[in-house]
């Protein structure tokens, strides 16, 4: 064991994406040391993964106070408030600059992954004087190497981005999944169909899979790169039987330009560019290395066939690397035992959470916090700018400060980007990215599932995308 005193050893953050980044600033700012401990090559290396996409947030909601802080410094120009980027513009225009401060540079080491967090000579049923024992977090580097890490403190902002649901039913990846995921045959969620991924889908038959907005997102790129290369085709894969729901709200979609998406989709599919397999599940792939996809429509047993096929079947939190970290999860949403039950998307269609820190977000281990998307386990309603406050939250309580900690400082507008009672997603398609006003909740052209304004509270549309499987929504 370190002979360090608890305090004097870093708080470690697991991942640097706008979360991560901004708990190591809030660490900075309370003069605690934070370590970032990221497993891609780059900080928000899952954000990367997903630039070419737009977000439905504009700037002002995007930036933590506390980065905000740090970047003054450096003579920041911060992003014009309104404006909606891309991925790729969130990270060089805010999170990269972040990550290049002086308070932050050397605190990060990306290709770094933690395979696991545990106590230094204590594993999970270890109780004795736990609490003062210093965290152990092994990684896995990318040159081969392990290290151990012995820290005071523990906030997970992994995100859900690198463990997607499976495809198949059940929950269960489909027989030959697993291996259909390897060799590439079935892609990365959102890949960028018309930019770094073109060559995947150009002259090819794609398969996407999944009934919310991000299929929508990959639908209308593929037929967008039809257009240009006319061999291109397409089809989609759904449980539910009539795709209608995925059109949102068309021309009374509260967000025009997610309205006109969503009806242009259904053109793409009543004029046959996309062929549509709705009531079909895939129930597994082929070995043999032949496009053949086993398939169920209506219960019967079906061949597809296609060159690729692209999940957009949500995403769930990875536990594994928490086997020995004393967890309190919601049984249904794997989200802290508080927060589940305010985010299952079975009951808040909007995803109208009110604000939360680290009382909501603890566990039985002393100084440990999952937060960011991770935070909202299979839920997929999350929101950065939750994030901020959960993070400065959750650091105020690690330096001691526990009236800071359950002060509530997150104070939202009364608007919401909510969507129609279609359902729909925080990564609904914005097409190409600019400045859009969000409707007011409850304003008569604000979506059907907005109930009357919530101040400090932001609807967010919930969907199947991020974590909950569309199974569970079509049932
Ligand atoms: C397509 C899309 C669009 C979205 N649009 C919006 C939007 O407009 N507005 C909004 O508020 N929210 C949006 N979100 C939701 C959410 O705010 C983002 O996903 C955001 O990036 C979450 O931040 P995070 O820091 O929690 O996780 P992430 O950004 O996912 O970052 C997690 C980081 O952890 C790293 N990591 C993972 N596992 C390990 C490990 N074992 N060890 C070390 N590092 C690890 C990853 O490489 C990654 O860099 C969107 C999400 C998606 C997917």
């Amino acid at each position: 064991m370190t002979d360090k005193p608890l305090a004097d050893l870093p708080v470690v953050v697991i991942g640097s994406g706008p979360v991560g980044l901004a708990a190591a600033a809030h660490l900075v700012t309370r003069g605690i040391r934070p370590l970032v401990l990221e497993a891609g090559p780059t900080p928000a290396a899952a954000v990367a993964e997903w630039g070419h996409i737009g977000l439905f947030s504009p700037w002002k909601y995007n930036i933590d106070e506390a980065a905000r802080g740090l970047l003054a410094a450096t003579g920041w120009q911060e992003p014009v408030g309104d404006h909606l980027p891309t991925g790729a513009e969130l990270i060089r225009d805010y999170l990269k600059p972040l990550a290049e401060t002086a308070e932050l540079r050397d605190a990060i080491l990306t290709n770094t992954r933690v395979v696991a967090v545990s106590r230094v000579g204590k594993d999970r049923t270890g109780t004795s004087q736990r609490g003062s024992t210093p965290f152990l977090v092994r990684t896995q580097n990318s040159d081969g190497t392990t290290a151990d890490f012995q820290v005071r403190a523990v906030i997970d902002a992994s995100g859900t981005w690198e463990s997607p649901n499976p495809i198949g039913q059940s929950g269960l990846a489909a027989p030959g999944e697993v291996e259909a995921r390897r060799s590439g045959f079935v892609t990365s969620p959102l890949p960028d169909v018309v930019g770094r991924d073109r060559e995947k889908f150009d002259g090819r038959k794609t398969l996407v899979v999944g009934g919310g907005h991000s299929a929508a997102n990959t639908l209308l790129a593929l037929a967008e790169l039809r257009e240009e290369s006319p061999d291109t085709r397409i089809g989609w894969v759904l449980r539910r039987a009539d795709p209608a729901s995925v059109y949102g709200g068309e021309d009374k979609d509260g967000l025009p330009a997610r309205g006109a998406l969503g009806a242009r989709l259904r053109h793409l599919v009543e004029t046959g560019v996309i062929d549509v397999h709705a009531s079909t599940t895939i129930t597994g792939f082929s070995t043999g290395g032949d496009d053949a996809i086993a398939a169920e429509t209506d219960g019967e047993p079906v061949t597809l066939h296609a060159d690729r096929v692209v999940p957009a079947t949500g995403f769930r939190p990875d536990l594994g690397f928490l086997r020995e970290i004393r967890l309190d999860l919601d049984p249904i949403v794997e989200a802290p035992q508080q927060l589940g039950p305010l985010i299952d998307p079975e009951y808040h269609s909007c995803g109208t959470v009110p604000p939360h820190g680290a009382r909501a977000l603890g566990h039985p281990e002393p100084n440990f916090y999952i937060v960011g998307m991770k935070s909202y386990g299979r839920a997929p309603t999350f929101l950065m700018y939750t994030g901020y406050e959960q993070v400065r939250s959750v650091v105020a309580a690690i330096a001691g400060d526990h009236e800071a900690a359950d002060r509530v400082e997150l104070v939202l507008p009364e608007t919401g980007v909510c969507s129609t009672d279609a359902g729909s997603s925080c990564d609904a398609p914005t097409g190409k990215p600019g400045s859009v006003d969000l409707p007011t909740a409850g304003a008569p052209d604000a979506g059907g599932c907005c109930g009357p304004a919530e101040p400090v509270v932001v609807g967010i549309p919930t969907g199947v995308e991020h974590g909950r499987s569309e199974e569970a929504a079509a049932d």
